[in-house]
């Protein structure tokens, strides 16, 4: 028995070590979409948990016990940064393990801080959803690669090669952004949604974003906002309107100022994954169509 038990610690010894050549590189992310980065990069070499499950709202996200195991077990912690996920430090700080590397795949990029503010926003150092516009995720691409070369150099060949094909498809991505949306007239070129997510999607391929109902999705729209963006409608000719699928009860507010102004309601992604859309790339084609549909 006591012989048994030995054995047993020493193979929890060798789980608990830091990853061997053989052995898939343990890597947590905030969110999915950073999830899909990871695996883009890293393929068979990773085993990648995301701490929010696909089809919930970030913002909204109170870590849980199980996330706290995630994270102490983690080889690589990957987060968004920008005020976008900042609960992850303090878990970080608590239970990971004190060599662990924590990569914020924002890092270097340029904030964009939008004028239009209700004086509640959480995101006082300005709008964190970097990953909007193609070439800021390609920096998140590159961020991630780094990490993982340096954590395990003797698969540098793997995790670079692997890098440059997928970065080539993003940059593909891009210029078929481009080209799709600049066929959308300059009078339509406006993007009125429920929390502040677009401004880099708008900064990068041409459009304004007009208001959003609210700063923050854990606060509510209040009947002045509503009232307000009812004004903005009624003034424009195009009264599309964009809501995101895992915030439900914008899309209820939403769902009630277009039935008031005769408007059309559309989906954008922003914020998260699901089973439907699974990776960002299919996220920023499935984006672009909807645009094109709404505003063309
Ligand atoms: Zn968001």
């Amino acid at each position: 028995m006591r012989r048994a038990i030995f054995a047993l610690i020493l193979v929890g010894c060798v789980f608990l070590a830091s990853p061997a050549s053989g052995q898939a590189i343990r890597v947590v992310t905030t969110f999915p979409i950073l999830e899909d980065f990871v695996e883009q990069v890293g393929g068979e070499q990773v085993q990648v948990s995301s701490l929010i499950p696909r089809g919930a709202d970030p913002h909204t996200w109170e870590p849980t016990p199980k996330d706290a195991r995630l994270v102490a077990q983690g080889d690589l912690i990957v987060a968004n940064g920008g005020g976008f996920d900042d609960w992850l430090f303090a878990l970080v700080q608590n239970v990971a393990r004190p060599d662990t590397p924590l990569v914020i795949a924002s890092q270097g990029l340029e904030v964009i801080v939008p004028e239009y503010d209700h004086g509640h926003s959480h995101h006082h150092a300005g709008d964190p959803h970097f990953w909007l516009s193609v070439p800021n995720a390609i920096s998140y691409v590159e961020q991630i690669t780094e990490a993982l070369v340096g954590l395990a150099p003797e698969k540098a060949v793997y995790f670079e090669s692997r890098a440059r094909v997928y970065s080539e498809e993003l940059v593909e991505l891009h210029a078929w952004m481009t080209q799709e949306l600049s066929g959308i007239p300059r009078e339509n070129r406006v993007i009125v949604t429920y929390h502040n997510a677009f401004s880099y999607l708008a900064e990068e391929y041409g459009f304004e974003v007009a208001e959003f109902l609210v700063a923050n999705p854990d606060a509510e729209p209040s009947p002045r906002d509503l009232a307000r963006l009812v004004d903005l409608l009624q003034g424009m000719r195009n009264r599309s309107v964009f809501a995101e699928p895992q915030l439900a009860s914008g899309t209820r507010y939403l769902q009630a100022l277009v039935d008031e102004v005769h408007g059309d309601l559309f989906i954008l992604y922003s914020d998260s994954l699901n089973e439907e859309i699974s990776t960002y790339v299919e996220m920023m084609k499935c984006n672009t169509r909807t645009l094109l549909e709404a505003l063309k």
